[in-house]
């Protein structure tokens, strides 16, 4: 592997809140798309929350689970306001990268960029960061926290393990304090999803196969005013329940037809 260019050089913040070795680890993510900031200031609460050492809620989560925060990995796509990433061996100096605007905010791929959440021929920054820390830190489950232009929140689960009904029904008292519980054909609407594999080219693949992981995404409607407290709880739920946020003996229901609409 070339080496890495000064301007790739990778200074994003790394938090470790418990170190027991017999404990299942969780990775939480935030930021892969630089204009998502709403997921990034979720993700500082927990942290907040998580410092909080002598809180009888961090120790129970910190008794049962170790747990490692990467806020605002994607910092090139963070200081150009856009979704996508350069590759990690992109000479550019991206850090003084203005984008034009119709970059900024949108799907739209700049010349030479990538999309961090999708699998690359030449893999991004932030991507390099996650692969080496999950190499050593071995997450049992990666959680993905996104902003997206969805109707409503929503929370994908790829696992061969079904969620149990009792986790799903915490959730969807996350997901009904801020969003209705139809949409406006009067269809429920689903909070929960629940894939045994992710599309070949979504990023969650990679980390699965790679990582033997199971990984969770959490969407909200792109820059809604809840989204960094819906990021907030829904990751705290997963904390505190952890592994008791599947049911037991139970393999997940594949709806992966559907698993194509989602663009996370
Ligand atoms: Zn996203």
């Amino acid at each position: 592997m070339p080496d890495l260019p000064a301007s790739s050089l990778y200074h994003a913040t790394v938090e470790v809140f418990g170190v027991n070795p017999n404990n299942p680890s969780i990775m939480i993510i935030s930021g892969q798309h630089g204009n998502e900031p709403k997921g990034i200031e979720g993700t500082k609460k927990l942290i907040e929350y998580l410092r909080n050492e002598d809180n009888e809620g961090v120790m129970e989560i910190l008794a049962h689970v170790n747990v490692m925060i990467l806020p605002g990995i994607n910092i090139f796509g963070k200081n150009a306001d856009a979704r996508m990433e350069p590759p990690y061996n992109c000479t550019l100096d991206t850090r003084k990268i203005k984008l034009p605007k119709e970059y900024r905010g949108s799907i739209n791929v700049p010349e030479g960029w990538v999309d961090p959440n999708r699998i690359n021929p030449v893999p991004t920054s932030s991507q390099l960061m996650i692969e080496s820390l999950a190499t050593i830190y071995k997450p049992v489950l990666i959680i993905l926290n996104h902003d997206w232009a969805l109707p409503s929140g929503k929370v994908t689960f790829y696992s061969k393990k079904a969620v149990s009904k009792e986790f799903e029904s915490k959730i969807y008292d996350v997901f009904l304090r801020v969003y209705p519980k139809h949409n406006s054909f009067g269809n429920f609407v689903k909070f929960v999803e629940c894939f045994k594999d992710p599309d070949r080219n979504k990023y969650a693949k990679k980390l699965i196969d790679n990582f033997n992981s199971d990984v969770v995404l959490v969407e909200n409607y792109v820059n809604h005013d809840s989204s960094p407290e819906i990021h907030f709880r829904v990751d705290l739920l997963i904390l505190q329940d952890y592994p008791h946020i599947f049911a037991s003996n139970n393999p997940s229901t594949d709806n992966s037809g559907d698993a194509a609409d989602n663009n996370t």
